[in-house]
């Protein structure tokens, strides 16, 4: 049985298909700057990369474009019919969807009822769906949802203390996103703990970041909220402010909500403070050599990170393992040691030597990084494959 997983952005889509007998990849590619003159597919299968260039004026020219070359000479199938299911990417699932889903007439309803909350992604999100629809009548297409692993979080932890009737009547709410990497990454603890009755961090740090607590499997809390702005700091996101600082600074700007928006999810973060970019590497690089601006955004992200980390590790009543993951989480190991420095009254001991040699000999795979009570794990996260396999438990029947 063979997967197509689908994550349609605003003008790009990310694909995979994914050969389910294995669990492997077998091709992969990203269609980008759709709708503008030079947009552009890679594709990679049999181990060749190569750029597609083409004219890709909307997500329905894109997906046509994936399938016609899925069929084409460097190919994985023969046929459109070689594909079983098509899982999609959908980020937010609100309170309606708690499990991933078989998309009907009416569930496509219901996914536009969601637009206001994910007003930048929900559109692309639906649209990669519809285009499936009308290219492959027939097919079976699973939504998979960012928040719905989170759906598991007790009330008193999802509310926010504003009036309830803003809950009621907005649903404004605590939700929470990456729900398929926490999903996976808690997974792949258990299953590495031996016993699904474990009390997990799990910290997905990329450009966008987030972090987990999960107990004997479920989710019972989530740093980010109703949108991904909140909670850590990331590449150009604020994360957790003073929600008057909002007030005072739109006054004094004389900013609207529009501007607003973008200072706090598109200027801020990384960027905001190290200012040359939002790139971590580049502060990794810099931190090291004594640079100030670098050091204070190293030194304000990591601390933040393990302020988290004390929280959930008193959330969960105690703590287990601790897992990195994402493209700082499973490539930084000075990142990784400089959040877990001061948290060894918790029993959490860095090995420094084997956890910074990962990075220099390039060591790859899950890897235990601790030596002391709790587990530490560097663990490399698959989105694409819970999607599959959620789209494969759905439609297998
Ligand atoms: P996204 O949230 O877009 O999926 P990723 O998970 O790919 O992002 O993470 C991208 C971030 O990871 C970037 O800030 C990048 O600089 C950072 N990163 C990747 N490798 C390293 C590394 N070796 N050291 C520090 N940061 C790294």
């Amino acid at each position: 049985m063979k997967i197509l997983v689908l994550n349609s952005g605003s003008s790009s889509l990310k694909y995979q298909v994914i050969d389910m007998s294995n669990e492997k990849t077998v091709a992969e590619g990203i269609c980008e700057r759709i709708g503008t003159a030079d947009s552009e597919m890679t594709y990679k299968a049999h181990g060749n990369k190569t750029k597609v260039e083409h004219g890709m004026p909307t997500h329905k020219e894109a997906i046509d474009l994936v399938l016609k070359t899925l069929q084409g000479e460097n190919g994985v199938i023969k046929s459109i019919e070689e594909i079983d299911a098509v899982g999609h990417r959908v980020l937010h699932g609100a309170e309606t969807f708690k499990d991933s889903v078989l998309i009907t007439e009416e569930v496509l309803a219901k996914l536009e009822e969601n637009v206001p909350l994910g007003p930048l992604h929900m559109p692309a999100n639906i649209m990669g769906i519809k285009n499936c629809m009308e290219l492959m009548p027939g097919k079976p297409n699973v939504a998979v949802f960012d928040t719905a692993f989170h759906q598991t979080l007790p009330n008193y932890a999802y509310m926010y203390p504003l009036p309830y009737q803003d809950y009621e009547e907005l649903r404004v709410r605590k939700y929470g996103f990456h729900g398929t990497s926490h999903k996976y990454v808690s997974q792949r603890a258990t299953e590495i703990l031996g016993t699904k009755e474990s009390k997990v961090i799990i910290c997905h740090l990329g450009n966008g970041s987030s972090i987990s607590a999960v107990k004997n499997g479920e989710c019972i809390d989530t740093s980010m909220g109703l949108t991904p702005l909140e909670g850590l700091m990331m590449g150009t996101r604020c994360g957790n402010i003073d929600p008057a600082a909002v007030l005072y600074v739109m006054e004094k700007r004389n900013m609207s909500i529009n501007e607003m928006d973008t200072y706090m999810n598109k200027k801020s973060g990384i960027l905001g403070i190290y200012e040359k970019n939002s790139d971590f590497r580049n502060v990794r690089d810099d931190y090291l050599n004594g640079d100030e601006r670098a050091t204070l955004t190293f030194n304000m992200l990591t601390y933040r990170i393990k302020q988290y980390i004390g929280s959930y590790a008193a959330t969960l009543g105690g703590v287990d393992a601790i897992c990195f993951t994402g493209g700082i989480g499973e490539n930084s190991g000075v990142t990784r040691e400089k959040i877990c420095e001061g948290l060894e009254f918790l029993g959490v001991e860095i090995d420094k030597e084997f956890n910074s040699r990962i990075e220099t000999e390039r060591l790859d795979g899950e890897l235990l990084i601790s030596k002391g009570k709790v587990k530490v794990y560097r663990i490399n996260t698959n989105e694409e494959l819970v999607i599959a396999e959620d789209t494969y438990r759905i439609t297998k029947n």
